[in-house]
């Protein structure tokens, strides 16, 4: 019918617009690498924020003894405790606690958020067994994951330029995080010092390099999508400190947020307007956001030979029933076309990371490995979006380089990672 050929042009058409060869991907992680140097070389000198961490170490591994973190990103906080064994030791020991936000304490006031945690932290800390106990005699220390915008002004402290993910509490834009903290855990009587201060993806990369000593990179793949990755202070005009004794700083770098399941309505939303779903035009589906990346990667992935699951997808969540399976295999295909793009320019992205930092060729007679630690929702569940992912860097390398490189799920390095950078970054060992 006149529909069906409609919604084949609106197909063909949205192909033609995600389309990414491999020379426009080559383009962009040719521009993303000049943005890099640009961003490093100056304060606002790039749209691409290259943010200084303030970590000029990563653990070594022969970090020792009992390290708390504390890890807020979203609208649950976790705390954890690790032991570390010292020397090939490595983690002898770790445990957390997962403990969700209530909203009030979103939008309240920066000491209520404060003093909630504090008093969780307090908790977890009461609750510490004998074989976790500190030997040594010195008060504890706590890394803090810290995922907002936050302008670092030192390992420990940092502005917080925005709440975003749901909170608002507008006291606490323009204050250093840290001191909110402290105040909160004085408030608590819980002598704790917080020693470093980090984001996930500086977490990731710190956890990951304490797993594997050949992770370079780590990448977030979320919400949001970000990156860290480890640079030589003296390739950093923009840094005028003191070049750190490692002579490395580590950058994060800031890519925009991939909404693949909005982007998923918004092409439904053209197929229900000109070619499906009957006469009626249905209103859940004009509702910003309603379609999420986890139902979109479920409905990608549906194996079943009727599409059952994008059926009941549609119908429970659009109040969408009158579909037909060769409507649903479109629909599936608008999902592939959706992940494989978004998956293709993260790997783009990656290979402009890899660029910046010579990781891209091989050298004459070098046994070069770059390992990418890598953590997020979206790489996590979503598999053909990973796949794509790789198989596209793969192309982008070649064979022979893609070899050199491997990508490992840094399974929630994050956590760790803060308490392992508490741990090197102790003002007592
Ligand atoms: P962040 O810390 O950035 O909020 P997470 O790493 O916790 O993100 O991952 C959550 C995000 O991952 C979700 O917002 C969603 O986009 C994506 N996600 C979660 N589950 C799935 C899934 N099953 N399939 C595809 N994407 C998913
Ligand atoms: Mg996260």
């Amino acid at each position: 019918s006149g529909k069906w050929v409609k919604a084949m042009e609106i197909v063909k058409e949205f192909e033609e617009s995600c389309r990414t060869p491999i020379s426009k991907l080559k383009q962009v992680a040719d521009a993303m690498t000049v943005e890099m140097h640009a961003g490093l070389a100056s304060e606002g000198g790039s749209k691409l924020k290259m943010l200084i961490t303030y970590v000029d170490s990563l653990p070594t591994g022969d970090e020792k003894g009992l390290f708390y973190a504390l890890d807020l990103g979203g609208t649950n906080f976790r705390v954890l405790r690790v032991l570390l064994g010292g020397k090939d030791g490595g983690i002898l020991k770790q445990q957390f606690k997962e403990v969700s936000i209530p909203p009030n304490k979103m939008t309240g006031s920066s000491a209520a958020l404060f003093d909630y945690i504090a008093a969780e932290l307090a908790k977890f800390v009461a609750q510490e067994e004998d074989d976790f106990k500190s030997t040594s005699g010195r008060p504890r220390e706590l890394g803090f994951t810290f995922s907002f915008p936050v302008m670092q002004t030192s390992i420990a402290s940092g502005t917080l330029l925005r709440w975003t993910k749901g909170f608002s509490i507008d006291e606490t834009v323009g204050q250093d995080v840290v001191a909110e903290l402290t105040k909160a855990l004085e408030r608590q009587g819980l002598e704790m010092r917080v020693s470093a201060l980090v984001n996930d993806t500086v977490g990731t990369l710190a956890g990951g390099k304490y797993a594997n000593n050949d992770v370079v990179v780590a990448v977030i793949l979320g919400t949001g999508s970000n990156a860290a990755y480890v640079e030589r202070a003296q390739a950093i005009p923009k840094w005028h400190g003191l070049l750190p004794k490692s002579g490395e700083m580590i950058y994060e770098k800031v890519i925009s947020g991939m909404y693949l399941g909005e982007i998923f309505r918004r092409v439904l939303c053209r197929m229900a307007k000109e070619a499906f779903f009957g006469d009626i035009d249905p209103p859940k589906l004009k509702e910003p956001f309603i379609l999420g990346t986890p139902v979109m990667s479920a409905m990608h992935h549906d194996t079943s030979p009727d599409l059952k699951v994008v059926a009941n997808n549609l119908k429970d969540i659009l109040e969408i029933s009158n579909t037909s399976l060769k409507m649903r295999k479109v629909i599936v295909q608008l999902c592939d076309i959706v992940a494989t793009r978004g998956a293709r320019l993260s790997a783009a992205g990656l290979l402009g990371i890899l660029k910046k930092m010579g990781r891209d060729t091989i050298k004459e007679g070098e046994k070069q490995k770059t390992v990418i630690a890598m953590d997020g929702g979206l790489y996590e569940h979503y598999e053909e979006y990973r796949n794509s992912l790789e198989n596209c860097l793969k192309e982008l390398l070649g064979e022979e380089v893609f070899k050199t490189i491997k990508i490992e799920h840094s399974n929630d390095g994050s956590g760790i990672g803060a308490a392992l950078l508490n741990a090197s970054h102790s003002q007592y060992l």
